[in-house]
């Protein structure tokens, strides 16, 4: 028999060169359907016996996949791009809106009518504005873009003789899977939105940095060797110098941006489009 895939000659049921099934054979609607639902349902490498993994037992879990136990579980990246693709699809409808409403009462003071705030300030705060819209916006690519920054600030705070121990590699696959529930949670919130408008908001903005302290502590508990309390305040020390790296780039961009782009234009007055 020849292996369809790399044209070793082979007699078995798979090719020793490559792996290939020997019964490979044309596409039908039924091996689709199966395909989609080991996927999704199989208990080696599904979706959602890995979520039920995330959410019940994540430290072990991840402890287990560093250690080499992986064809059980669905892999981090395509678990997280699954993860992003279901935020874009719950989110297409309501962010705008809920942007709009969350600085419904600060636009209100800071317009050009105001007496009492000169209009430099007014450009900062629209300065400002416009970068969150612009990070709530694009969530999924600053997402990604800014995933290095999450491993630099893991490998930061979760002690040297982590960093001895493990790759940095290692570390990207723990906050991975971590940011897996954070981007989860963020599509329960926008769920929520359509119900509950106050409860979005105040989940969105006030819950969403709770959330990735929760999410990276559960992750990476077993895999640090620390206790609860000692893995939750360095998870907490994680997502501080995330944010505070995260708001120094973003302000860095926006202030070119202002520079390079409305300087150009004469003087700076940023309309949100
Ligand atoms: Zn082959």
């Amino acid at each position: 028999m020849k292996c369809l895939n790399c044209d070793t000659e082979f007699e078995g049921n798979f090719c020793p060169e490559c792996g290939q099934s020997a019964k490979t054979g044309r596409f039908t609607m039924k091996f689709i359907l199966q395909n989609l639902t080991t996927a999704i349902l199989g208990r080696d490498g599904g979706v959602w016996f890995t979520l039920k993994n995330l959410f019940s037992r994540p430290g072990a879990m991840i402890v287990e996949i560093l250690s080499g136990k992986r064809k059980k579980y669905f892999s981090p990246f395509p678990m997280l791009f699954f993860a992003l693709t279901l935020y874009i699809l719950v989110t297409s409808a309501t962010t705008g809106f809920m942007l709009q409403e969350a600085f419904s009462q600060s636009d209100t003071v800071f317009t050009e009518e105001s007496e009492e705030i000169d209009s430099q300030s007014i450009e900062v705060y629209h300065l400002l504005k416009n970068t969150v819209f612009f990070f709530i916006n694009h969530y999924t690519l600053c997402f990604l873009l800014t995933l290095p920054l999450f491993v630099i600030a893991a490998r930061a705070c979760y002690g040297r003789d982590n960093r001895k121990k493990y790759y940095w590699a290692e570390y990207i696959i723990t906050i991975v899977y971590a940011l897996v529930i954070v981007v989860l949670f963020r599509c329960l919130t926008k769920l929520t939105y359509l119900f509950d408008h106050d409860l979005a908001l105040s989940l969105g903005f006030t819950l969403a940095p709770l959330v990735m302290i929760v999410a990276c502590t559960a992750c990476s508990r077993k895999m640090l060797g620390f206790s609860i309390a000692k893995t939750a305040w360095r998870s907490f020390l994680l997502v501080l110098l995330y944010s505070l790296m995260l708001f120094g780039l973003l302000l860095i961009g926006a202030i070119l941006f202002a520079l390079i782009v409305l300087n150009g234009k004469g003087d700076i007055n940023i309309q949100l489009g």
